[in-house]
Protein backbone atom coordinates (compact mmCIF):
# COMPACT_ATOMS: atom_id res chain seq x y z
CA UNK A 1 0.00 0.00 0.00
CA UNK A 2 2.68 2.46 1.25
CA UNK A 3 4.66 1.72 -2.48
CA UNK A 4 3.91 4.08 -5.23
CA UNK A 5 4.11 2.59 -8.02
CA UNK A 6 5.83 4.50 -10.94
CA UNK A 7 4.98 7.01 -13.22
CA UNK A 8 4.04 4.86 -16.20
CA UNK A 9 1.93 2.65 -14.42
CA UNK A 10 0.20 5.52 -12.79
CA UNK A 11 -0.41 7.01 -16.24
CA UNK A 12 -1.60 3.37 -17.25
CA UNK A 13 -3.92 3.08 -14.83
CA UNK A 14 -5.19 6.93 -14.79
CA UNK A 15 -5.76 6.37 -18.57
CA UNK A 16 -7.69 3.48 -18.27
CA UNK A 17 -10.34 5.46 -15.63
CA UNK A 18 -10.69 7.96 -18.43
CA UNK A 19 -11.38 5.57 -20.93
CA UNK A 20 -13.79 4.23 -18.55
CA UNK A 21 -15.25 7.57 -18.02
CA UNK A 22 -15.51 7.90 -21.39
CA UNK A 23 -17.67 4.88 -21.88
CA UNK A 24 -20.12 5.85 -18.86
CA UNK A 25 -20.35 9.58 -20.52
CA UNK A 26 -21.14 8.13 -23.96
CA UNK A 27 -24.84 9.12 -24.61
CA UNK A 28 -23.85 12.86 -22.54
CA UNK A 29 -21.51 13.66 -25.41
CA UNK A 30 -23.70 12.51 -27.96
CA UNK A 31 -25.63 15.11 -26.97
CA UNK A 32 -23.31 17.87 -26.49
CA UNK A 33 -22.23 16.37 -30.06
CA UNK A 34 -25.52 17.27 -31.55
CA UNK A 35 -25.78 20.87 -29.93
CA UNK A 36 -22.75 21.69 -31.02
CA UNK A 37 -24.04 20.52 -34.54
CA UNK A 38 -27.11 22.43 -34.26
CA UNK A 39 -25.27 25.67 -33.11
CA UNK A 40 -22.72 25.40 -36.15
CA UNK A 41 -25.64 25.30 -38.34
CA UNK A 42 -26.82 28.14 -36.36
CA UNK A 43 -24.25 29.97 -37.61
CA UNK A 44 -23.39 28.95 -40.67
CA UNK A 45 -26.58 30.23 -42.11
CA UNK A 46 -26.46 33.49 -40.05
CA UNK A 47 -23.02 34.12 -42.39
CA UNK A 48 -25.28 32.83 -45.39
CA UNK A 49 -28.07 35.45 -44.94
CA UNK A 50 -25.78 38.44 -44.31
CA UNK A 51 -23.61 37.48 -47.43
CA UNK A 52 -20.27 37.20 -45.57
CA UNK A 53 -17.49 37.69 -48.06
CA UNK A 54 -13.97 38.25 -47.40
CA UNK A 55 -13.74 42.09 -48.00
CA UNK A 56 -15.71 42.17 -44.75
CA UNK A 57 -12.49 41.04 -43.80
CA UNK A 58 -10.17 44.11 -43.85
CA UNK A 59 -10.53 45.92 -41.15
CA UNK A 60 -11.28 49.93 -41.10
CA UNK A 61 -8.69 52.38 -39.64
CA UNK A 62 -9.00 56.21 -38.27
CA UNK A 63 -13.07 56.89 -37.49
CA UNK A 64 -13.93 53.38 -39.13
CA UNK A 65 -16.61 55.13 -41.19
CA UNK A 66 -18.81 52.88 -42.92
CA UNK A 67 -16.84 49.68 -41.92
CA UNK A 68 -19.06 46.57 -43.64
CA UNK A 69 -17.10 44.58 -42.34
CA UNK A 70 -18.45 46.16 -38.79
CA UNK A 71 -22.03 46.20 -39.44
CA UNK A 72 -22.43 42.66 -40.88
CA UNK A 73 -20.21 41.10 -38.18
CA UNK A 74 -23.04 42.99 -35.91
CA UNK A 75 -25.70 41.02 -38.14
CA UNK A 76 -24.15 38.17 -38.12
CA UNK A 77 -23.91 38.19 -34.57
CA UNK A 78 -27.75 39.54 -34.02
CA UNK A 79 -28.83 36.53 -36.73
CA UNK A 80 -26.87 33.62 -34.83
CA UNK A 81 -28.26 34.69 -31.10
CA UNK A 82 -32.14 35.19 -32.24
CA UNK A 83 -31.76 39.06 -31.00
CA UNK A 84 -33.07 42.17 -33.05
CA UNK A 85 -29.38 43.81 -32.87
CA UNK A 86 -25.84 43.40 -31.48
CA UNK A 87 -22.89 45.02 -31.15
CA UNK A 88 -19.21 43.08 -31.26
CA UNK A 89 -16.49 45.50 -30.60
CA UNK A 90 -12.35 44.67 -29.59
CA UNK A 91 -13.03 48.37 -28.15
CA UNK A 92 -14.48 46.12 -25.17
CA UNK A 93 -11.59 45.45 -22.95
CA UNK A 94 -13.16 42.51 -20.81
CA UNK A 95 -16.35 40.81 -20.00
CA UNK A 96 -16.77 43.40 -17.01
CA UNK A 97 -16.65 46.10 -19.44
CA UNK A 98 -19.19 44.84 -22.01
CA UNK A 99 -21.20 44.25 -19.54
CA UNK A 100 -20.96 47.65 -17.34
CA UNK A 101 -21.75 49.03 -21.08
CA UNK A 102 -24.80 47.28 -21.31
CA UNK A 103 -25.86 48.52 -17.86
CA UNK A 104 -24.90 51.64 -17.67
CA UNK A 105 -26.24 51.96 -21.15
CA UNK A 106 -29.74 51.07 -19.64
CA UNK A 107 -29.82 52.57 -16.38
CA UNK A 108 -30.21 56.29 -15.45
CA UNK A 109 -30.34 57.91 -11.73
CA UNK A 110 -33.11 56.99 -9.80
CA UNK A 111 -33.53 53.44 -11.81
CA UNK A 112 -33.47 50.24 -10.21
CA UNK A 113 -30.73 46.85 -10.90
CA UNK A 114 -32.33 44.17 -9.21
CA UNK A 115 -29.86 40.92 -9.28
CA UNK A 116 -32.36 38.19 -8.65
CA UNK A 117 -29.37 34.99 -9.09
CA UNK A 118 -28.08 36.01 -5.58
CA UNK A 119 -24.34 38.09 -5.88
CA UNK A 120 -22.94 38.41 -9.19
CA UNK A 121 -19.85 37.77 -10.32
CA UNK A 122 -16.25 39.26 -8.32
CA UNK A 123 -15.46 41.66 -11.29
CA UNK A 124 -19.05 43.05 -11.19
CA UNK A 125 -19.07 44.65 -7.35
CA UNK A 126 -17.37 47.48 -8.42
CA UNK A 127 -18.90 48.31 -11.49
CA UNK A 128 -21.79 48.29 -9.01
CA UNK A 129 -19.81 49.94 -6.46
CA UNK A 130 -21.43 52.26 -3.69
CA UNK A 131 -23.69 55.05 -3.21
CA UNK A 132 -20.73 58.21 -3.14
CA UNK A 133 -17.37 55.94 -3.65
CA UNK A 134 -16.20 58.77 -5.86
CA UNK A 135 -15.11 56.48 -9.09
CA UNK A 136 -18.10 56.64 -10.85
CA UNK A 137 -19.90 53.40 -10.43
CA UNK A 138 -23.60 52.65 -10.96
CA UNK A 139 -24.49 53.10 -7.66
CA UNK A 140 -22.15 56.16 -7.21
CA UNK A 141 -24.34 57.70 -9.70
CA UNK A 142 -26.99 57.18 -8.46
CA UNK A 143 -28.86 54.28 -9.92
CA UNK A 144 -30.45 52.35 -6.77
CA UNK A 145 -29.28 48.23 -6.88
CA UNK A 146 -30.82 45.42 -4.80
CA UNK A 147 -30.40 41.92 -4.85
CA UNK A 148 -31.57 38.29 -3.55
CA UNK A 149 -29.71 35.78 -2.54
CA UNK A 150 -30.73 32.17 -4.13
CA UNK A 151 -33.07 30.36 -2.09
CA UNK A 152 -31.53 27.24 -0.19
CA UNK A 153 -31.99 24.87 -2.69
CA UNK A 154 -29.88 27.24 -4.59
CA UNK A 155 -33.09 28.04 -7.02
CA UNK A 156 -34.60 31.62 -7.30
CA UNK A 157 -36.44 32.98 -4.50
CA UNK A 158 -39.58 34.30 -5.75
CA UNK A 159 -41.36 35.57 -2.68
CA UNK A 160 -38.12 38.08 -1.91
CA UNK A 161 -38.24 39.09 -5.67
CA UNK A 162 -41.87 39.64 -6.18
CA UNK A 163 -41.17 41.69 -2.44
CA UNK A 164 -38.47 43.34 -3.94
CA UNK A 165 -39.52 44.52 -7.14
CA UNK A 166 -40.98 48.40 -6.96
CA UNK A 167 -42.03 51.05 -9.50
CA UNK A 168 -38.06 51.91 -9.31
CA UNK A 169 -36.91 48.64 -10.74
CA UNK A 170 -36.10 49.07 -14.21
CA UNK A 171 -33.58 46.38 -14.69
CA UNK A 172 -33.66 42.29 -13.90
CA UNK A 173 -29.95 41.07 -13.67
CA UNK A 174 -29.59 37.46 -14.51
CA UNK A 175 -25.95 35.92 -14.08
CA UNK A 176 -26.24 32.76 -16.38
CA UNK A 177 -23.26 31.04 -15.24
CA UNK A 178 -21.85 29.68 -11.85
CA UNK A 179 -18.90 31.96 -11.84
CA UNK A 180 -16.87 31.32 -8.88
CA UNK A 181 -20.15 29.62 -6.84
CA UNK A 182 -20.73 26.63 -5.73
CA UNK A 183 -24.63 26.49 -7.39
CA UNK A 184 -25.96 25.55 -10.43
CA UNK A 185 -25.99 27.48 -13.42
CA UNK A 186 -29.25 28.59 -15.00
CA UNK A 187 -30.59 26.92 -18.57
CA UNK A 188 -31.78 28.98 -21.64
CA UNK A 189 -34.92 27.13 -20.22
CA UNK A 190 -34.82 28.44 -16.82
CA UNK A 191 -34.12 32.26 -17.91
CA UNK A 192 -36.88 31.86 -20.38
CA UNK A 193 -39.48 31.27 -17.46
CA UNK A 194 -37.50 33.97 -15.34
CA UNK A 195 -38.54 36.66 -18.23
CA UNK A 196 -42.00 35.56 -18.13
CA UNK A 197 -42.49 35.75 -14.44
CA UNK A 198 -40.56 38.87 -14.10
CA UNK A 199 -42.50 40.57 -17.31
CA UNK A 200 -45.95 39.55 -15.32
CA UNK A 201 -45.16 41.61 -12.33
CA UNK A 202 -43.90 44.77 -14.55
CA UNK A 203 -44.13 44.43 -18.02
CA UNK A 204 -42.03 47.55 -18.50
CA UNK A 205 -38.82 46.07 -17.26
CA UNK A 206 -35.84 45.08 -19.26
CA UNK A 207 -33.92 41.38 -18.11
CA UNK A 208 -30.46 41.67 -18.56
CA UNK A 209 -28.54 38.71 -18.93
CA UNK A 210 -24.65 38.27 -18.14
CA UNK A 211 -24.08 35.29 -20.54
CA UNK A 212 -20.73 34.81 -19.76
CA UNK A 213 -19.45 31.35 -20.88
CA UNK A 214 -23.23 30.40 -21.95
CA UNK A 215 -22.98 30.80 -25.78
CA UNK A 216 -23.85 27.85 -27.79
CA UNK A 217 -23.44 25.05 -24.93
CA UNK A 218 -27.41 25.19 -25.30
CA UNK A 219 -29.50 24.79 -28.71
CA UNK A 220 -30.74 28.29 -27.79
CA UNK A 221 -29.44 31.78 -26.17
CA UNK A 222 -30.92 33.73 -23.67
CA UNK A 223 -32.22 36.22 -26.50
CA UNK A 224 -34.20 33.79 -27.96
CA UNK A 225 -36.53 33.62 -24.49
CA UNK A 226 -37.33 36.97 -24.00
CA UNK A 227 -34.21 39.22 -22.50
CA UNK A 228 -33.70 42.40 -24.05
CA UNK A 229 -30.03 42.36 -23.04
CA UNK A 230 -27.13 40.56 -23.14
CA UNK A 231 -23.32 40.26 -23.24
CA UNK A 232 -20.39 38.34 -22.96
CA UNK A 233 -16.68 37.99 -23.71
CA UNK A 234 -15.08 37.52 -26.61
CA UNK A 235 -11.90 35.59 -24.96
CA UNK A 236 -14.87 33.60 -24.31
CA UNK A 237 -16.95 31.23 -25.92
CA UNK A 238 -18.02 33.22 -29.09
CA UNK A 239 -14.91 34.64 -30.13
CA UNK A 240 -13.84 30.48 -30.56
CA UNK A 241 -10.34 30.62 -29.34
CA UNK A 242 -9.17 33.27 -32.51
CA UNK A 243 -10.68 36.42 -31.80
CA UNK A 244 -7.94 38.39 -29.63
CA UNK A 245 -9.75 40.66 -27.85
CA UNK A 246 -13.25 42.40 -27.10
CA UNK A 247 -16.89 41.67 -26.22
CA UNK A 248 -20.41 41.40 -27.73
CA UNK A 249 -23.86 42.54 -26.62
CA UNK A 250 -26.87 41.38 -28.29
CA UNK A 251 -30.58 42.46 -27.62
CA UNK A 252 -33.15 44.73 -28.68
CA UNK A 253 -32.11 47.67 -30.99
CA UNK A 254 -33.06 50.50 -28.35
CA UNK A 255 -31.07 48.47 -25.77
CA UNK A 256 -28.08 47.67 -28.38
CA UNK A 257 -28.01 51.22 -29.08
CA UNK A 258 -28.25 52.67 -25.36
CA UNK A 259 -24.82 50.05 -24.43
CA UNK A 260 -23.02 51.58 -27.80
CA UNK A 261 -23.60 55.24 -26.68
CA UNK A 262 -22.12 54.25 -23.39
CA UNK A 263 -18.97 52.62 -25.49
CA UNK A 264 -18.05 55.78 -27.98
CA UNK A 265 -20.72 58.13 -27.07
CA UNK A 266 -24.04 59.90 -27.54
CA UNK A 267 -24.51 60.50 -30.75
CA UNK A 268 -21.79 58.36 -31.79
CA UNK A 269 -22.85 54.60 -30.83
CA UNK A 270 -22.06 51.76 -33.43
CA UNK A 271 -20.98 53.72 -36.26
CA UNK A 272 -17.71 54.46 -35.67
CA UNK A 273 -14.66 52.53 -34.27
CA UNK A 274 -11.52 51.48 -36.05
CA UNK A 275 -11.83 47.80 -36.42
CA UNK A 276 -7.75 47.78 -37.29
CA UNK A 277 -6.76 43.68 -38.25
CA UNK A 278 -9.19 42.25 -36.45
CA UNK A 279 -11.78 41.53 -38.38
CA UNK A 280 -11.08 37.83 -40.03
CA UNK A 281 -10.51 36.16 -36.47
CA UNK A 282 -13.50 37.74 -35.17
CA UNK A 283 -15.66 35.71 -38.45
CA UNK A 284 -13.69 32.80 -38.05
CA UNK A 285 -13.93 32.28 -34.44
CA UNK A 286 -17.61 32.93 -34.43
CA UNK A 287 -17.37 30.38 -37.19
CA UNK A 288 -15.60 27.64 -35.13
CA UNK A 289 -16.90 28.92 -31.46
CA UNK A 290 -19.97 26.08 -31.73
CA UNK A 291 -17.76 23.37 -32.31
CA UNK A 292 -14.83 24.51 -29.71
CA UNK A 293 -17.59 25.15 -27.32
CA UNK A 294 -18.41 21.39 -27.66
CA UNK A 295 -15.10 20.00 -27.12
CA UNK A 296 -14.75 22.11 -24.37
CA UNK A 297 -18.08 21.27 -22.85
CA UNK A 298 -16.96 17.91 -23.27
CA UNK A 299 -13.76 18.42 -21.47
CA UNK A 300 -16.16 19.27 -18.47
CA UNK A 301 -17.98 15.77 -18.57
CA UNK A 302 -14.87 14.35 -18.55
CA UNK A 303 -13.58 15.84 -15.92
CA UNK A 304 -16.69 15.39 -13.49
CA UNK A 305 -16.89 11.75 -14.16
CA UNK A 306 -13.44 11.03 -13.30
CA UNK A 307 -13.18 13.41 -10.37
CA UNK A 308 -16.61 11.81 -9.33
CA UNK A 309 -15.28 8.48 -9.81
CA UNK A 310 -12.22 9.35 -6.94
CA UNK A 311 -14.90 10.27 -4.67
CA UNK A 312 -14.69 14.27 -4.90
CA UNK A 313 -18.01 16.56 -5.17
CA UNK A 314 -18.44 18.23 -8.36
CA UNK A 315 -20.81 20.43 -10.37
CA UNK A 316 -21.99 19.55 -12.52
CA UNK A 317 -22.45 16.03 -12.35
CA UNK A 318 -21.41 14.32 -15.05
CA UNK A 319 -24.80 13.31 -16.53
CA UNK A 320 -26.09 16.93 -15.51
CA UNK A 321 -27.26 18.99 -18.22
CA UNK A 322 -24.96 21.77 -19.04
CA UNK A 323 -25.46 25.67 -19.96
CA UNK A 324 -21.91 26.81 -19.59
CA UNK A 325 -18.84 25.55 -20.13
CA UNK A 326 -17.52 25.62 -16.02
CA UNK A 327 -17.10 22.59 -14.37
CA UNK A 328 -16.36 22.87 -10.53
CA UNK A 329 -14.72 20.56 -8.34
CA UNK A 330 -14.83 20.58 -4.74
CA UNK A 331 -10.91 19.57 -3.31
CA UNK A 332 -11.85 20.74 0.12
CA UNK A 333 -8.45 21.62 0.99
CA UNK A 334 -5.88 24.23 -0.27
CA UNK A 335 -3.38 21.97 -1.34
CA UNK A 336 -5.33 19.47 -3.24
CA UNK A 337 -6.76 22.40 -5.09
CA UNK A 338 -3.53 24.06 -6.09
CA UNK A 339 -2.11 20.93 -7.04
CA UNK A 340 -4.95 20.56 -9.18
CA UNK A 341 -4.68 24.01 -10.52
CA UNK A 342 -0.80 23.91 -11.22
CA UNK A 343 -1.73 20.31 -13.35
CA UNK A 344 -3.85 22.47 -15.45
CA UNK A 345 -0.83 24.43 -16.34
CA UNK A 346 1.32 21.86 -16.46
CA UNK A 347 -0.25 20.58 -19.70
CA UNK A 348 -0.73 23.69 -21.84
CA UNK A 349 1.21 23.87 -25.45
CA UNK A 350 1.93 27.24 -24.02
CA UNK A 351 3.88 28.21 -20.49
CA UNK A 352 3.79 24.76 -19.67
CA UNK A 353 6.65 25.56 -17.35
CA UNK A 354 5.33 28.06 -15.18
CA UNK A 355 4.33 27.13 -12.12
CA UNK A 356 1.31 29.03 -11.37
CA UNK A 357 0.91 30.80 -7.53
CA UNK A 358 -2.55 32.21 -5.55
CA UNK A 359 -2.09 36.26 -6.01
CA UNK A 360 -4.38 39.60 -5.36
CA UNK A 361 -5.88 39.71 -8.64
CA UNK A 362 -7.79 43.10 -9.23
CA UNK A 363 -11.29 42.75 -9.02
CA UNK A 364 -10.89 40.05 -6.88
CA UNK A 365 -11.92 39.79 -3.34
CA UNK A 366 -9.48 36.69 -2.28
CA UNK A 367 -6.69 36.05 -3.43
CA UNK A 368 -6.97 33.60 -6.72
CA UNK A 369 -4.95 31.01 -8.49
CA UNK A 370 -4.91 30.68 -12.22
CA UNK A 371 -3.81 28.12 -14.67
CA UNK A 372 -3.83 29.88 -18.05
CA UNK A 373 -1.35 28.40 -20.40
CA UNK A 374 -3.12 30.18 -23.42
CA UNK A 375 -2.39 31.47 -27.01
CA UNK A 376 -4.71 34.51 -26.12
CA UNK A 377 -3.89 36.26 -22.73
CA UNK A 378 -7.22 34.91 -19.67
CA UNK A 379 -8.36 33.15 -22.75
CA UNK A 380 -10.44 30.61 -21.16
CA UNK A 381 -12.09 29.18 -23.29
CA UNK A 382 -9.05 27.93 -23.84
CA UNK A 383 -7.99 25.20 -21.10
CA UNK A 384 -7.77 27.06 -17.87
CA UNK A 385 -8.42 26.60 -14.14
CA UNK A 386 -9.37 29.22 -11.53
CA UNK A 387 -9.74 29.16 -8.21
CA UNK A 388 -10.44 31.52 -5.32
CA UNK A 389 -8.42 30.31 -2.08
CA UNK A 390 -11.26 30.10 0.28
CA UNK A 391 -12.87 27.57 1.78
CA UNK A 392 -14.33 24.62 0.40
CA UNK A 393 -11.58 24.96 -1.88
CA UNK A 394 -13.45 24.52 -5.19
CA UNK A 395 -11.94 24.81 -8.12
CA UNK A 396 -13.08 25.76 -11.55
CA UNK A 397 -11.84 24.33 -14.83
CA UNK A 398 -13.01 25.47 -18.24
CA UNK A 399 -12.13 25.36 -21.59
CA UNK A 400 -10.01 23.28 -23.84
CA UNK A 401 -10.07 24.46 -27.64
CA UNK A 402 -9.89 20.26 -28.35
CA UNK A 403 -11.19 17.73 -26.48
CA UNK A 404 -7.34 15.98 -26.48
CA UNK A 405 -6.09 18.49 -24.74
CA UNK A 406 -8.64 18.94 -22.03
CA UNK A 407 -8.25 15.31 -21.50
CA UNK A 408 -4.65 15.30 -21.46
CA UNK A 409 -5.26 18.57 -19.08
CA UNK A 410 -7.42 15.97 -16.55
CA UNK A 411 -4.65 13.53 -16.53
CA UNK A 412 -1.75 15.56 -16.05
CA UNK A 413 -3.73 17.02 -13.01
CA UNK A 414 -4.67 13.83 -11.40
CA UNK A 415 -0.92 12.56 -11.75
CA UNK A 416 0.40 15.57 -10.15
CA UNK A 417 -2.30 15.17 -7.34
CA UNK A 418 -1.67 10.67 -6.91
CA UNK A 419 2.67 12.46 -7.22
CA UNK A 420 2.01 14.45 -4.53
CA UNK A 421 0.45 11.77 -2.31
CA UNK A 422 -2.75 13.52 -2.04
CA UNK A 423 -4.92 11.36 -3.71
CA UNK A 424 -3.49 7.85 -2.95
CA UNK A 425 -5.64 5.48 -1.03
CA UNK A 426 -7.89 4.45 -4.42
CA UNK A 427 -7.50 1.23 -5.15
CA UNK A 428 -7.53 1.67 -8.59
CA UNK A 429 -4.76 3.95 -8.81
CA UNK A 430 -2.10 2.49 -5.55
C1 LIG B 1 -15.68 36.04 -16.99
C2 LIG B 1 -16.95 36.51 -16.42
C3 LIG B 1 -17.22 37.87 -16.27
C4 LIG B 1 -16.20 38.96 -16.50
O1 LIG B 1 -15.42 38.82 -17.61
P1 LIG B 1 -13.89 39.34 -17.59
O2 LIG B 1 -13.52 39.19 -19.01
O3 LIG B 1 -13.15 38.46 -16.67
O4 LIG B 1 -13.91 40.76 -17.17
C5 LIG B 1 -18.45 38.23 -15.78
N1 LIG B 1 -19.37 37.31 -15.45
C6 LIG B 1 -19.15 35.99 -15.58
C7 LIG B 1 -20.21 35.01 -15.20
C8 LIG B 1 -17.93 35.55 -16.07
O5 LIG B 1 -17.71 34.24 -16.21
Amino acid sequence: MNEQPDKQTILKRLERLAEEAENRAHEAFRSVERIAERNQWKVIEAFKRHKVSDFHFAGSTGYGYNDRGREVLDLVYADAMGAEAALVRPHFVSGTHTISCALFGVLRPGDELLYVTGRPYDTLHKVIGKPGDGRGSLQDWGVLYKEVPLAAGGGLDWEQIEQAITPRTKVIGIQRSRGYDWRASFTVAEIGEIVKKVKALKPDLLVFVDNCYGEFTEPLEPTQVGVDLMAGSLIKNPGGGLAETGGYIAGTAAAVEAAAFRLTAPGIGGEVGAMLGTMRAMFQGLFLAPHLVGQAVKGSVLAAALFEELGFETKPRWHEPRTDLIQAVRFGQAEHLIAFVQGIQQAAAVDAHVVPEPWDMPGYENEVIMAAGTFIQGGSLELSADAPIREPYIAYMQGGLTYAHAKYGILTALYRLVESGLIVTKPYIT
